[in-house]
């Protein structure tokens, strides 16, 4: 309700700003669209903007961030959560210093949601499996329909991660803030073996993946690659590395992710003569929807808004 109240404040003080605007301003910049039916989605593969109907585009996203085969109420927590995600940039006119001026998302995951059409769809699944698990994610799509996810009134950012690996993690701890609804939850039915992996580097490899890092330049002469050393300096509040000191040298848990693209940050090492052999569980950052956690949680009966309620704290399930 408020948003629609400020929505609508919004489009009168817009509306008043056309009418005495110069005619010369380009429209980009004042233009209002009705909220939530179009989506403006940068592609990157072609370097184009495409309008897609929100719904639409919702599938084509579900589609591509989790595994049709997953359980339908899971798909639809994935629904919901990517239409949250979606409408919180709409709403607000698209992002912060946007790398694509004039659209309001991306397809690339590591700028947003990926995003699949119904012929890339078809593409990647093969004419067979396309009519049966488009219609589902669909279908999952449609069955939550208009449904997002709101704390105090107002849309949350509904971060996901593959797979947490037993507990998801506080914002706080891998991030910069805490945010109220991306608490630590314990994540009971993701057992996904195979989110194990093991990844193993020289000290000279680990030395040169991180001397690029500032705060590492001026010692890196201490990351010698004899006797390397790595030690757990801080710890998060579920158990992860934040900190580890590299030969003395500090370095942020997640840091270390990026730099040895590791699959996540809940890891451990067991160094053996000039090379060090890291062991992840889980994949992604850990924060808020565990997607495994969401298949385990519908395969043992959980309802899609169960799931949503489970993974971020305090939140509500309305309609837009
Ligand atoms: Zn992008
Ligand atoms: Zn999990």
């Amino acid at each position: 309700m408020r948003l629609k109240v400020g929505f609508l404040l919004l489009a009168t003080a817009v509306t008043l700003a056309v009418w005495f605007y110069p005619k010369s301003v380009p429209r980009e910049e004042i233009e209002v669209r009705p909220v939530g039916e179009q989506v403006r989605l940068y592609r990157h593969a072609g370097g184009i903007i495409e309008t897609i109907p929100l719904e639409e585009y919702v599938v084509g996203v579900v589609a591509a961030e989790m595994p049709a085969s997953f359980p339908f109420e899971a798909l639809k927590a994935q629904a919901v959560a990517a239409r949250t995600y979606t409408l919180r940039r709409v709403v607000s006119h698209g992002v912060e210093n946007n790398p694509h001026p004039g659209s309001d998302l991306c397809d690339d995951p590591r700028h947003s949601q990926a995003y699949y059409s119904r012929q890339e769809l078809k593409n990647t699944w093969g004419a067979l499996k396309y009519y049966r698990y488009y219609y589902k994610v669909k279908q999952a799509v449609s069955e939550t329909a208009g449904l997002v996810i709101t704390h105090n009134g107002q849309l949350i950012d509904p971060v996901y991660h593959a797979s947490c690996g037993g507990r998801t993690e506080n914002a706080g701890d891998v991030w910069k803030f805490d945010i109220p609804y991306l608490k630590s939850v314990a994540c009971p039915y993701d057992e996904n073996t195979r989110l194990i992996e093991q990844k193993s580097f020289t000290f000279v490899e680990l030395k040169q993946a991180l001397a690029p890092r500032e705060a590492l330049a001026s010692a890196s002469g201490r990351l010698n690659t004899e006797g390397l050393t790595l030690i757990v300096t801080d710890k998060t509040a579920t158990g992860r590395p934040k900190e580890i000191a590299v030969s003395g040298v500090p370095v942020a848990a997640t840091t270390l992710r990026e730099r040895l693209g590791l699959k996540s940050t809940k890891f451990t090492w067991d160094i053996r003569e000039d090379h060090v052999s890291f062991t992840t569980f889980g994949y992604g950052h850990g924060v808020g929807l565990c997607q495994y956690g969401a298949k385990g949680m519908a395969d043992h009966g959980s309802s899609f808004d169960d799931i949503l309620h489970h993974y971020y704290t305090g939140v509500r399930i309305v309609n837009y």
